[in-house]
């Protein structure tokens, strides 16, 4: 039972030591189905009273669960993987209906978490140290990396799943406990998959999930016990995340917002590419911190690309992801988010952007009370308008007409983030100069959305990443561990020592 049936609507309840309890809150936020306006839940805004309560269980549940050994702490997870798989479509349709993507999307990025979960599989591999016999006469070195006590994942709203389990199965496989805090507008979907991880046999108090918004976050963030923090949400609140977890002693992994710069080069195959930004701008409606944001076609490409674009993306049906129908496009989160991208949309106009495809107009009559708006592409932006810098999160594409891949590269070394960015080309010496040159940390060569699969880490740069080491990957180990290092010598007995050894016996 992980919720209470108040008056308006069932509350959610904290995961502590294996249990599903109330919030000490006495503030609550209403959770969203965004297809059709309907509440369908509410989340406690917890604080410090809720953190401090599963820090400590999560405390004790640490001392025992880092003895476990390693291949029993991966069995968890081997097991948990098949429950997954098992409730596979379960999953995907709570992600649909807190969140709004549509069933393919939402299943896509359960199969994303549930890859996170085999990498962790793998981790007695992964977590063995390194070792050199002789590095001084006689003196052996080695390192072991060892897990490093409680950890916390604060997460974003716009992937209830995968992003949650970008964390998690990583560090409890190393040997950590974890609190958990979701996105208060999606957290239905982690609590569906906590029961899961009780089931594949996960001891109480390693796993625990705690509610609420800044207080919350603010107690995890401060709380002694907790000993790192990972975040994934808006490149404002990383940033605050970094400084005010560091300050506070902690180790910590920020991911933050984004702009993806798109690069269309004249040779490119346009129809391939057409498809490709189609799928980059407006799947999951543009609320992915890799969508292509910003398209920057070069010379004649702008032609060649933008009336195909327009037209493929005003015949994307846009519509309640209930199962019943199959729109290309669902809602966005909430209403408050539907009205920050229409406005955002215009202001791109006021500044001079065309407005060549509008999804301002979108018939909504049809679709109930839900938070829609179509695929928008804004043509000729200039650098320096808002909706060319500014993270949009929406079905939004901005397109700025360039006149050389220089000046493309330009404009990305002046963008403050730098997540991802795509060239589309058929030229291998075009694709090598943007490889080498963009200023972001994650590249894709006439691939959509290069998002890195669990087995490499999420590197973002600049305003996009805070921290040192990357989400998921090898980094995602280190980041849960720390290492010890032993230098031994043991003494060979001496002639004049009284020390009887049973087997040496002292060289002549
Ligand atoms: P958000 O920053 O509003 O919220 C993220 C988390 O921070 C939530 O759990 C929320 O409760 C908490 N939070 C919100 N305001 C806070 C405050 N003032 N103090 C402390 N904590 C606070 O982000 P969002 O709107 O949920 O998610 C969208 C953002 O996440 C976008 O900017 C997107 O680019 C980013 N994102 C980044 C990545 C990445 O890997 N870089 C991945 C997914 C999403």
């Amino acid at each position: 039972m992980v919720a209470t049936k108040t008056g308006k609507a069932t509350v959610c309840k904290l995961l502590v030591d294996g249990e599903w309890v109330d919030s000490t809150a006495t503030e609550f936020q209403d959770i969203y189905n965004p297809s059709t306006g309907e509440i369908i839940g509410r989340t406690p805004l917890g604080g410090m009273a809720d953190v401090d309560r599963a820090a400590k269980v999560a405390q004790k549940a640490f001392l025992e669960w880092k003895e476990v050994p390693i291949v029993e702490r991966a069995r968890v997870m081997f097991r948990f993987k098949n429950l997954m798989e098992q409730r596979y479509e379960e999953i995907a349709q709570c992600v649909t209906r807190e969140h709004g993507k549509t069933l393919p999307e939402s299943r896509a990025s359960v199969q994303r978490a549930m890859e996170v979960v085999e990498f962790a599989c793998g981790i007695p591999s992964l977590m063995m140290g390194e070792s050199m016999e002789n590095i001084a006469r006689n003196v052996d070195c080695e390192t072991i990396r060892h897990p490093i006590g409680v950890c916390a994942g604060i997460a974003p709203f716009n992937f209830p799943a995968m992003v949650p389990l970008w964390m998690y199965p990583i560090a409890i496989t190393c040997g950590n406990s974890f609190l958990l805090k979701p996105s208060e507008k999606v957290p239905l979907t982690s609590m569906m998959i906590a029961d899961l991880l009780s089931e594949a046999g996960l001891p109480n108090g390693v796993f625990n999930i705690v509610h609420g918004g800044k207080d919350c976050v603010d107690a995890l963030l401060t709380h002694p016990l907790i000993k790192a923090i990972s975040f994934v949400g808006s490149t404002h609140i990383a940033k605050y995340i970094y400084t005010t977890g560091t300050a506070n002693g902690k180790r910590v992994q920020a991911a933050g917002g984004a702009k993806n710069h798109i690069i269309i080069m004249p040779d490119a195959d346009m129809q391939q590419t057409v498809q490709a930004l189609q799928a980059s701008a407006f799947g999951c409606a543009g609320e992915r911190c890799m969508a292509g944001s910003l398209a920057l076609p070069v010379g004649d490409a702008a032609e060649a690309l933008v009336p195909h674009l327009v037209e493929a993306a005003a015949q994307m049906k846009v519509g309640p992801t209930d199962g019943q129908t199959h729109p290309d496009m669902g809602p966005l989160v909430s209403k408050e988010h539907l009205d920050k991208v229409r406005g955002m949309i215009d202001k791109g106009e006021k500044e001079g952007a065309k407005v060549a495809l509008d999804g301002r107009k979108l018939d909504i009559s049809s679709k109930s009370n839900g938070f829609y708006l179509g695929p928008t592409i804004l043509d000729h932006a200039k650098p320096e308008m808002s909706v060319v810098r500014e993270e949009i999160f929406g079905p939004v594409l901005s397109v700025v007409r360039v006149d050389s891949l220089e000046d493309a590269l330009a404009i990305g070394r002046d963008c403050p983030y730098g997540n991802g960015a795509v060239i589309y080309t058929n030229s291998g010496r075009s694709a090598r100069e943007f490889k080498h040159h963009f200023n972001a940390g994650m590249i894709g060569i006439n691939v959509g959305v290069p998002a890195p699969m669990a087995w490499f880490p999420f590197t973002g740069w600049n305003a996009s990443f805070y921290g040192d080491l990357h989400i998921q990957g090898s980094e995602g180990i280190q980041f849960y561990t720390q290492q010890k290092m032993t230098m031994t010598r043991w003494f060979e007995p001496s002639k004049t020592s009284n020390f009887q050894d049973p087997i040496w016996k002292p060289k002549n």
